[in-house]
């Protein structure tokens, strides 16, 4: 019996790339707003923040991104460096692990920089503490000494701006995200824009890609860029391995196939939540403690990952008393809803 490992496509929030994807990722990132396809509202209400700051010669207010993974805050963050004209240093939540890693980093800022904070509600909580004068007011309290000849020392930082990005602005703690003065949630993508992605994406590595084909990647991408390059990567692969390097549709057709994600996008691990829901607990409605341990996955690559696309296309629903499947989904992977469960149950 041979095992064929499927690559996850999809970005977990934990995710380590591989050497090779991170050049990928990298080398094909948007470096231009013209570059940065969809999310036209983002862009529109960025540049106005961008614009006044900088007729003000005033700092830009701390800036808050979030939606799910693979959908641009990183690369938002950068064109908003580049725009500003500002260095930017990047670190992640739970990269900062004491105060005073933390503070290192805020006394190494020069004016105007930017500090991109991934992954922000996994800050500790003292270093959140720390960072809510320097939002404010930049400074930081540095407690000298300990016990009771401990003393607290104001330090001046320069003015900066935090951009923050997170999967999960509800695990944010309020006074964080008030500390923020513009906030944008990203949305998954049409494939209108996925497709530019794509062709731009396809350009950039060099391979000759034609219409039909970039249509199908852009529907079968989760409406997500991240996964719009994965599979763009892949199928060229195959079709340098298979074909004459160019890719057809008929390359696209085999390479999805390979890795097993369906006409929807979906792929094993989205099929494999749906149908445990359907199979072992009658489609619902069931705990997310259940659902991640029944398919072996953790709580936050469930909530992060796998449900806001099957919510966005009407396939799960959150409801008071757990996750439910619809028939929507019932339908695409082919199985009868059972005649006990009724529309209430279901809706
Ligand atoms: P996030 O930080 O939200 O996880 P990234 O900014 O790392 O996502 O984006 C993942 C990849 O997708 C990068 O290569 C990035 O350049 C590309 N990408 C994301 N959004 C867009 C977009 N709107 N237009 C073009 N490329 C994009």
């Amino acid at each position: 019996m041979s095992i064929t490992a499927i690559p996850n496509l999809k970005a977990s929030p934990k995710e380590v790339l591989s050497k090779d994807e991170e050049l990928l990722f990298v080398s094909l990132r948007a470096r231009d707003w013209a570059e940065f396809c969809g999310q036209e509202k983002i862009k529109a209400a960025l540049k106005i923040s961008l614009g006044a700051a900088r007729k003000r010669k005033d700092v830009l207010e701390h800036i808050l991104l979030y939606g799910p993974p693979g959908l641009g805050k990183t690369t938002l963050a950068h064109l908003i460096a580049k725009e500003m004209g500002s260095q930017i240093k990047v670190t992640s939540g739970p990269a900062i692990e004491r105060a005073g890693d933390l503070a290192a980093i805020l006394t190494n800022l020069a004016p105007g920089d930017i500090l991109f904070i991934d992954e922000i509600h996994r800050l500790q909580r003292v270093v959140e503490e720390t960072l809510y004068p320097a939002m404010e007011d930049y400074c930081l309290d540095i407690v000298i000494g300990k016990g009771p000849g401990a003393r607290t020392v104001r330090l001046d930082l320069p003015q900066f701006t935090i951009v923050g990005a997170t999967t999960r602005i509800g695990l944010l703690s309020s006074p964080l995200r008030d500390r923020f003065g513009v906030i944008h949630r990203l949305s998954f993508y049409e494939p209108e824009a996925l497709s530019k992605i794509i062709s731009r994406g396809a350009s950039k590595l060099g391979v000759p890609i034609d219409v039909d084909s970039t249509r199908e990647l852009a529907r079968r991408a989760r409406g997500t860029p991240r996964i719009a390059l994965k599979l763009l990567k892949r199928v060229r692969d195959v079709a340098q391995i298979k074909g004459d390097g160019k890719i057809t549709r008929a390359m696209v057709d085999q390479a999805l196939d390979l890795l097993e994600v369906d006409p929807l996008g979906l792929d094993e691990s989205d099929r494999r939540l749906l149908i445990s829901i359907i199979d072992k607990h009658a489609g619902g409605p069931v705990g997310i403690e259940t659902i991640a341990a029944t398919i072996s996955e953790d709580i936050g690559t469930v909530e992060e990952v796998l449900e806001p696309y099957l919510m966005q296309i009407g396939f799960l629903k959150r409801t008071p008393r757990g996750r439910v499947v619809t028939p929507l989904a019932f339908a695409h992977l082919g199985k009868k809803i059972p005649p006990n469960l009724s529309q209430t149950k279901l809706f």
